[in-house]
């Protein structure tokens, strides 16, 4: 054997041991592959984890039971042309209110559920000093065209992917409003810039006021096959 050759295939034997022994001692949360835990404080895998579940609604929906938030699963179907549910569930009950009505995918709930325990909550807690109790959206389930545009592809929202947050009502009974206080310089201003900002970390895609002037009054989140942050 050429010496050359016993270098690189030790080399290649010297990687897989060290990437065994750290899948094997590392925990779950910074383990790539493991499955995503809710609890768990996120990491730089927790957005790969999140996107991993589009293709897994058993896991989605047990990372959903693992941290007893209530749904009521719907039956996957057609509803229109480019329209309907997949893996989809109607919100009963999750730590913060997020109203009635809220009909989602399956990891539109997992990623709400992540942003609003390790991000919601924090930031309003440190920025705020009061946690929220609601966060007010303007939809989530519609079978309708991107921008509501007579013409063009379906929107996100069409498959129950999406939701468009309005803004939170805090435990003290503040509101806190995307349309009013995202121009702002106070800590309303603040706050929203950090959630906005922590959001894109665990969605596909993030759009804002930022964005353009049909996203003056919402945060877009969604987890469709595009990613952006804006
Ligand atoms: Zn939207």
């Amino acid at each position: 054997m050429k010496r050359h050759t016993f270098v690189r295939i030790a080399l290649a034997v010297l990687l897989a041991l060290v990437v065994a022994i750290y899948l094997r001692y590392v925990p779950d949360r910074y383990d790539p592959l493991a499955r995503l835990d809710i609890a768990e404080s996120p990491t730089i895998f927790t957005a790969a984890k999140l996107a991993r579940l589009k293709d897994d609604a058993a896991a989605c929906f047990a990372a959903l039971d693992g941290v007893r938030i209530d749904y009521l699963r719907m039956a996957d179907r057609k509803t229109g042309v480019g329209c309907g549910f997949s893996a989809a569930a109607v919100l009963q009950r999750s730590q913060i209110s997020w109203g009635g009505g809220v009909r989602l995918s399956c990891p539109m709930l997992a990623a709400m559920a992540v942003w609003e325990r390790h991000d919601v909550q924090p930031l309003a807690k440190a920025i705020l000093g009061s946690p929220v109790v609601r966060v007010n959206h303007l939809g989530s389930y519609a079978c309708r065209n991107v921008n509501n545009a007579e013409k063009g592809p379906r929107s996100e929202h069409a498959q129950a992917n999406a939701i468009d947050v309005a803004g939170f009502t805090l435990a003290d009974g503040r509101r806190i409003a995307v349309r009013d206080d995202w121009g702002g310089e106070g800590p309303k201003a603040e706050f929203l810039r950090a959630v906005h900002d922590h959001a894109c970390g665990r969605f596909a895609a993030v759009l804002g006021p930022s964005y353009n002037r049909l996203h003056a009054d919402h945060f877009h989140l969604d987890m469709g096959p595009f990613s952006l942050c804006r």
